[in-house]
């Protein structure tokens, strides 16, 4: 069954928003590679490369479906941020806007009675609930360690081995 014009635009703007993600990421990695928390950037790197991931199953979903793929312009990302709190506050109220898009596409294929992708979806909520989960427990920290260096530090080491997980 042919997916409905609806949901191919609905996709390709969620390709879109995904891609944002990555790039937001890169963003954010490139700003703590630049005041020296080595192991944040790295964290950010592969949430950069998890958000491409991303992009690219809702791509290839599109396609397997018959759908035409429009790749449209990223919009541009901020630069900075005030410190690392900062920056995670962003990444969590990001993940929760990303939760509320996957859940608004669930809600449209529900609507259009499309079973296969409420099924695809689903991986996509499971996601959302992980993503947010790890983004509040860094921010959590992040707010009791009210910026002393040590704490920084210790954190920078824990964050910096985090491995990719490649779906
Ligand atoms: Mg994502």
């Amino acid at each position: 069954m042919a997916i409905s014009t609806k949901m191919q635009k609905a996709i390709n703007d969620q390709i879109n928003a995904e891609f944002w993600s990555a790039y937001m990421y890169l963003s954010m990695s490139a700003y703590f590679e630049n005041r020296g928390l080595k192991g944040f950037a790295h964290w950010m790197r592969i949430q950069f490369r998890e958000e491409q991931t991303h992009a690219l199953k809702f791509l290839d979903y599109l396609a397997a479906r018959g759908g035409k793929v429009e790749l449209q312009p990223i919009s541009p990302v901020a630069t900075d941020w005030k410190d690392a709190t900062d920056a995670f506050s962003e990444t969590f109220e990001h993940e929760q806007k990303v939760t509320a898009l996957i859940n608004s596409l669930m809600y449209m294929a529900i609507e259009e009675k499309d079973f296969a992708t409420q099924s695809f979806l689903k991986w996509f909520i499971d996601e959302q609930v992980e993503e947010e989960a790890t983004a509040l427990e860094i921010l959590d920290k992040l707010k009791l360690i009210n910026n002393h260096p040590q704490g920084l530090f210790m954190l920078d080491k824990e964050l910096g081995a985090r491995p990719l997980v490649e779906e």
